[in-house]
């Protein structure tokens, strides 16, 4: 791979950070938001909990979402760091190009990401 290419690639992975990052940090506002206003109505509803309660579950499974997303664009820059990226981490053989396009944080070729999956899902019980 070109020192070129590998530029190419960084700051394709930064612009996905970078975009992941702002869309955090609406959510984060979002939330904040929506808990300001359910201050401002606290005095006409004193019992109602259950709404709180919802909240805190979308923001954990955002959260879970944008930490997997995270990890996964720092392990596609470990990969590039260590002249590996864009192969399989699983297998060895190289990824697809098309798909290190449309998913450029991906370290692991299609069949592996797909059992890795099945796995996982088998494991957590989704
Ligand atoms: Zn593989």
């Amino acid at each position: 791979m070109s020192s070129e290419q590998r530029a190419d690639i960084e700051a394709i992975l930064d612009e996905r950070a970078a975009r992941l990052a702002r869309i955090r940090a609406a959510m984060v506002r979002e939330a904040e938001g929506m808990r300001d206003s359910e201050l401002a109505h606290v005095d006409n509803h004193p019992g109602d909990l259950g709404t709180d309660v919802h909240d805190e579950e979308l923001d954990e499974t955002a959260g879970i979402f944008f930490d997997e997303e995270e990890r996964r664009i720092a392990e596609a820059r470990k990969a590039l760091a260590a002249g590996r990226y864009g192969i399989c981490t699983v297998c060895g053989r190289p990824i697809e190009p098309e798909r290190l396009r449309a998913v450029p944080e991906a370290v692991r070729c299609i069949d592996d990401q797909r059992r890795f999956e099945g796995r996982h899902r088998q494991q957590t019980g989704h």
